[in-house]
């Protein structure tokens, strides 16, 4: 009997529609609390899963040596992700070749967990002949994609690790005058397969004129050339008017023209991170001085989520259709040599089938 009422009182209690707010502060239901059937706290429910499951992102970066790669991430993420990195004097790069290096740390800020991988490929653009330099990173993206792909298709699909890249921050040297070949090339040979951020690295090297110039040089070479880079999604129309000025000015900037430091200097009585010049400090996270916060609040505060779904939904959907593609015409080839699975002739109507339908017909006029 007392089973019965347990069970009675745990159905009701499963039942009952309670919100969120109701959690914390049991009591009556209020009258137009009663409406409810409780879906309305499937975001919460779905906040806590993700929450407690913890978050991944992986991010390439690619360019020539020097262009300030590890020290942005380093400021990017406030972490030194390149402890025991070796560098290469000039005899060592000219046969250099591209190397794929994966930093691995794990982040949490205010019970948020992020797995943070940061995949570098040192030697990239560094050789006399840059010949299909870029050859060992698109097989890289391919390999993770694979992976991904084998691992949907086993058997123990709940706790696949996904390694796919979700972002590649290319560096463009401020010194040109746009685009290098190089770098059209390596751009167009990874367009479709991951989301291209391209950068213009060490800003603090040019006057905010010729920033403007080499951004406005470099969009019309994307278009000119075909490329295409990490298109940021619409902005909602019910989103705040604040909002909304954000997302205009952020997609303004693109390429963002960015400064890196790992060191924090003395500013105005403050202490930021900076780089110190004998005719002043340039600071990192001054909007005025480059565009690193916008690019650290489109990585990781707007738009993280969006390179994930992008990644997912377009780059990884085009590379499991081609390979469903390849398999499917391996599979009719080799059955039109010597089939395992016999192919069976249509089954054609009889006569008697071929009568009735034709009585059919007639009825049916
Ligand atoms: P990486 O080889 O691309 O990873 O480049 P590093 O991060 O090792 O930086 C190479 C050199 O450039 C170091 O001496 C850095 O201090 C310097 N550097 C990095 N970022 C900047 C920047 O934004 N501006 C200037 N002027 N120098 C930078």
């Amino acid at each position: 009997m007392d089973s019965i009422i347990i069970q009675e009182r745990l159905v009701e209690k499963l039942l009952s529609p309670r919100t969120q707010a109701q959690r914390s502060h049991p009591g009556k239901l209020k009258d137009h609390e009663k409406q409810y059937v409780g879906f309305a706290t499937l975001p919460n429910q779905v906040h806590r899963k993700s929450v407690k499951k913890g978050f991944d992102f992986t991010l390439m970066v690619a360019g020539e040596s020097g262009l300030g790669k590890s020290t942005l991430v380093n400021s990017l993420f406030l972490t030194d992700l390149y402890k025991d990195r070796k560098l290469l004097n000039a005899e060592e790069r000219i046969n250099q070749t591209v190397e794929i290096v994966k930093h691995t740390v794990d982040i949490e800020e205010k019970g948020v967990k992020l797995k943070l991988t940061i995949v570098d490929t040192p030697g990239f653009g560094d050789a006399v002949n840059n010949t299909e330099c870029w050859k060992p990173i698109t097989d890289y993206i391919d390999q993770q994609f694979e992976q991904y792909f084998r691992d949907e298709s086993g058997l123990n699909r709940k706790n696949i690790q996904d390694n796919r890249v979700h972002c590649c921050l290319y560096f463009i040297s401020p010194f040109g005058h746009g685009l290098r070949p190089v770098d059209v090339e390596f751009m167009k040979a990874l367009h479709e397969k991951v989301n291209i951020v391209p950068l213009i690295a060490k800003a603090d090297c040019l006057i905010p004129s010729e920033i403007r110039k080499l951004k406005e040089r470099i969009r019309e070479e994307i278009d000119k050339f075909g490329i295409k880079v990490y298109q940021f999604p619409e902005c909602d129309s019910d989103e705040d008017e604040e909002f909304k000025q954000q997302d205009r000015e952020l997609k303004e900037s693109a390429p963002f023209a960015v400064i890196g430091s790992n060191t924090v200097v003395e500013a105005k009585g403050q202490r930021v991170r900076g780089r110190l010049y004998p005719w002043g400090i340039v600071e990192v996270e001054n909007q005025a001085h480059c565009d690193f916060v916008k690019l650290r609040n489109m990585l990781i505060r707007t738009h993280m989520h969006d390179l994930k779904d992008v990644t997912c939904d377009v780059h990884y959907e085009n590379y499991r259709a081609q390979c469903i593609q390849q398999m499917t015409s391996k599979l009719t080839q080799d059955n039109r040599i010597e089939s395992p699975i016999p192919i069976l002739p249509l089954p054609t109507p009889d006569t008697e089938t071929e009568k009735l339908i034709k009585m059919k017909d007639e009825e049916v006029r």
